[in-house]
């Protein structure tokens, strides 16, 4: 059995990896997919002290870091069922091909999947202009014209945020208004480089053949299809945490994050959980980073503190 089994090879997992095996303890890995969402992204200019690199960069480092150590990486390994612990105070994973894997505490950290709007063009010219995260990738569209998708609290503080560095703002919503806090929308209404489009489905991402050009929603009053001439278009139609396997095992909010106290515990004995998938307010690599290496800090007080050698 393991004394920390991280299940999830992201930014969070694996910092909390690195963190447990300096303890000199038996840590293990087991992740679907190693690397996690930074894969699937190429400009990363925040990550603190690096000044630019790239996902699939990123993501063999934080591998190559990991490997320094003495760490049971288990890659294209998806979890699906976590077990509390019993008598014998070891909690199990159990994994898709049928095996499972014991340890004295598990630290979570399955991240998150962006929503998307399942519209021609938006794969094709992800990251060609479509984006999803405006901490991330707003400064790259300065002076430009950007839309963002999505009426509810994160798109009107993407549109908000935005606004500050691109030329123009069209944000589009599909129902009749606007679902964020009144607050927000009251400060959205304020910003002249602003409009809004409501009853709008966007149907599709139109582009160039490099980059994003346009899109085209149809006016849900009266079946029109309409387009807008922009560069970048931001999807904020929700963050869906990869957490469907814990569903009446961990303590999940509404919105299926993990829910965890101020040193990554979840309600389950010697399960801590870090990163996108959990309650943590923002969602962003360096943040995932500091949660991953707060749970394993955890995990070990509980290792010390608990009978079992
Ligand atoms: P993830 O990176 O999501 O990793 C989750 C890990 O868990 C993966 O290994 C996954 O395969 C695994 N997993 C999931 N389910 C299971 C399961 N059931 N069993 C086993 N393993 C499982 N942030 C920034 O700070 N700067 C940026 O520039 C930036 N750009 C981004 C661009 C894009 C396109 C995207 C999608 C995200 C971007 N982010 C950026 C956000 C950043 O990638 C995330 O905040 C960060 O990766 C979260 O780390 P994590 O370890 O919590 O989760």
């Amino acid at each position: 059995a393991f004394d920390v089994l991280v299940v999830g090879g992201g930014p969070a997992g694996a910092a909390a990896a690195i963190y447990a095996a300096r303890k000199g303890i038996r840590t293990g890995v087991a992740a679907e997919r190693f690397g996690g969402q930074v894969l699937d992204t190429m400009a990363i200019e925040n990550f603190i002290s690096v000044q630019e690199t790239e996902g699939p960069k990123l993501a063999m480092a934080l591998e190559a870091h990991v490997k320094q150590y003495e760490v049971d990486v288990m890659n294209l390994q998806k979890a699906t069922a976590l077990i509390p612990a019993g008598d014998d105070g070891l909690v199990e994973v159990q994994l898709e091909n049928g095996a499972s894997l014991k340890s004295k505490t598990v630290i979570l950290s399955t991240g998150a999947r962006w929503r998307k709007m399942e519209v021609p063009g938006e794969e094709e010219y992800r990251n060609k202009g479509v984006a999803y995260c405006p901490h991330c990738d707003g400064p790259l569209f300065k002076g430009k014209r950007v839309a963002v998708i999505g009426g509810g609290n994160s798109g009107v503080e993407a549109a908000i945020d935005l606004a500050g560095i691109v030329s123009h703002v069209t944000l589009i919503e599909f129902g009749s208004a606007l679902r964020a806090d009144q607050v927000l929308q009251n400060k959205l209404h304020s910003l002249a480089n602003v409009n809004v489009i409501m009853n709008a489905q966007t149907t599709e991402v139109r582009g160039d053949g490099n980059k994003v050009t346009g899109l085209v929603y149809t006016d849900r009053t009266n079946g029109a299809s309409n387009t807008v001439d922009l560069e970048g278009i931001f999807v904020q139609i929700g963050l869906l945490p990869n957490t469907e396997f814990l569903k009446g095992t961990v303590e999940l909010s509404n919105r299926g994050e993990i829910v965890i106290d101020e040193r990554g515990q979840t309600n389950v004995p010697g399960v801590f959980a870090a990163g996108d998938c959990t309650t943590v307010p923002y969602k962003q690599i360096v943040i995932a980073v500091g949660a991953g290496a707060t749970a394993s800090l955890a995990a070990f007080d509980h290792l010390i503190r608990s009978s079992a050698p």
